[in-house]
């Protein structure tokens, strides 16, 4: 970079929802010409999108219930017609399994998909009530690099860590690093997942009611083994719980807590590898084999996903709020922040 380089765009971050963005910046013909930095740290703040159990499935979710469904089912039809147009690597598509072992489970089952079956598959050690329907399985590793090939011919990348800020004389943005680095830019767009709140502060809505209150930041731990099963891959729930399948990695979670320095307690984990044993026909293994992953997620205010740009210091964008189905919601996200800038 030049000392006086002034960006089109910077973007902070490097999750799904900054590449998701890019990808859809450089295919928009207005955007061609743009000078982009993007900015990360993943050794200070590592992307949640590296550690998710990262799946896309429409989940029985009908037409207009919600507006929360309504974007979720919007943004689905995104992901598939991405994957179908550009089969990048690491999406799988597998039939997901789902079956329910008590009533309370299946009368969720019945609510949310209409009608459960007989299921009877080799995955499970027992026939049980459930539905069968066609979903997504992710190896985060590959599509993240996948997305970041195609970006990274477009984009200055810097490794630092932002932590400040600010609109100068001549208008434009200034983005200081904790190593004191400077990146200028006419516009900033943060894409910051669990790390929002720093820069928060932009984004107070003067004329109503504050929703900082409602901004939380939750911590998700799944259980990972890599192991060779007689299957290729695999998607299935039982109960509210998962197992996943993926290029011989196993996954058996997720479980959920509020705040970004704590994680789910062994306990739990080891009660849903326990639960999943139940009713699986291959052996889980212990608990002492798999190693704990956590990631750090945004959840905002009716779990909406947050796109805007800064009343107080216009040129500021946020794209935040991907909580629980971030591998989709990008796509919906990117789109609204494409229409603003
Ligand atoms: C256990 C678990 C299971 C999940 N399962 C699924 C699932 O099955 N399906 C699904 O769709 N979603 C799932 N999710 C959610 C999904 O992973 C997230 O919604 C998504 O990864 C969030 O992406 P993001 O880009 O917003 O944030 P992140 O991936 O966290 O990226 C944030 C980026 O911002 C950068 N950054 C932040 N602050 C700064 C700063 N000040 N300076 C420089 N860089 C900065 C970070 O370095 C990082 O690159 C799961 C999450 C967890 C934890």
């Amino acid at each position: 970079m030049k000392k006086d380089t002034i960006y089109d765009l910077v973007v902070i971050g490097n999750g799904i929802a900054a590449q998701i963005f890019l990808w859809n910046l450089f295919e928009d013909i207005k955007c061609q010409d743009f000078s982009v930095a993007q900015i990360s740290d993943e050794k200070l703040a590592p992307a949640c999108t590296l550690r998710s159990s990262a799946t896309v499935s429409l989940n029985g979710i009908s037409e207009d219930v919600s507006p929360l469904g309504n974007d979720m089912r919007a943004a689905y039809y995104l992901f598939e017609k991405f994957v179908e147009e550009h089969h990048p690597d690491g999406v799988i598509k597998v039939d997901r399994h789902v079956i329910s072992t008590n009533e309370n489970d299946e009368n969720k089952l019945i609510r949310r998909y209409k009608k459960v079956e007989q299921i009877n598959s080799p995955f499970f050690n027992m026939s049980h009530r459930g539905v069968i329907y066609p979903s997504y399985l992710i190896n985060n590793d590959f599509y993240h690099s996948w997305l970041q090939r195609h970006s990274s011919k477009s984009v200055d990348s810097f490794n630092l860590f932002i932590k400040n800020i600010k609109k100068n004389d001549e208008g434009f943005f200034e983005c200081e690093s904790s190593c004191q680095q400077v990146v200028k830019a006419k516009k900033v767009l943060l894409a910051t997942g669990a790390y929002a709140k720093i820069f928060n502060g932009f984004f107070y809505d003067l004329t109503g009611i504050d929703k900082e209150s409602k901004n939380e930041i939750k911590a998700g731990t799944y259980l990972e083994k890599e192991i060779v099963l007689p299957f290729n891959s695999f998607y299935l729930s039982i109960d509210s719980y998962n197992i996943l399948y993926k290029s011989n990695i196993l996954q058996i979670g997720s479980t959920s807590v509020l705040g970004a320095f704590s994680s789910a307690p062994l306990v739990e984990c080891n009660e849903i590898l326990k639960h999943c044993q139940k009713y699986v026909s291959f052996d889980l293994g212990e608990i002492a084999e798999y190693q704990k992953i956590t990631g750090l997620r945004h959840k905002a205010p009716k779990r909406m996903i947050e796109c805007s740009e800064s009343l107080v210091t216009p040129g500021l964008f946020h794209f935040n709020g991907l909580y629980k189905n971030g591998f989709s919601m990008s796509f919906l996200g990117a789109k609204k922040i494409l229409n603003l800038l």
